[in-house]
């Protein structure tokens, strides 16, 4: 069973979270008027082995938004913040 540390309630169980999407994604605005981005953003998922940062909600606890850094073929998380936390240091 993996363990997940939420950065408001600390280490919990897996079974504590659902996995919701790619924190990669870039959400598309109201004002961009490209269907396709829409349908993109909606439905398409780009599957990817090894490191990817994800986000998961902490349902059974505080229910908020977690930001892991996982890698899908070992499981191993190397880090969990908050949805903003940037894990590589780079300035935006
Ligand atoms: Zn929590």
């Amino acid at each position: 069973m993996l363990h997940i540390t939420c950065p408001w309630c600390g280490p919990r169980a897996q079974t504590e979270f659902s996995y919701e999407d790619d924190a990669t994604r870039t959400r598309p605005t109201i004002d961009d008027t490209n269907a396709e981005m829409h349908f993109d953003y909606v439905y398409q998922r780009d599957p990817r082995m090894g490191v990817q940062d994800e986000l998961w909600r902490h349902g059974a606890g505080c229910g908020k938004f977690v930001k892991v850094r996982r890698n899908t073929l070992t499981h191993e998380i190397t880090a969990t913040g908050a949805p903003h936390d940037d894990f590589d240091g780079d300035a935006k």
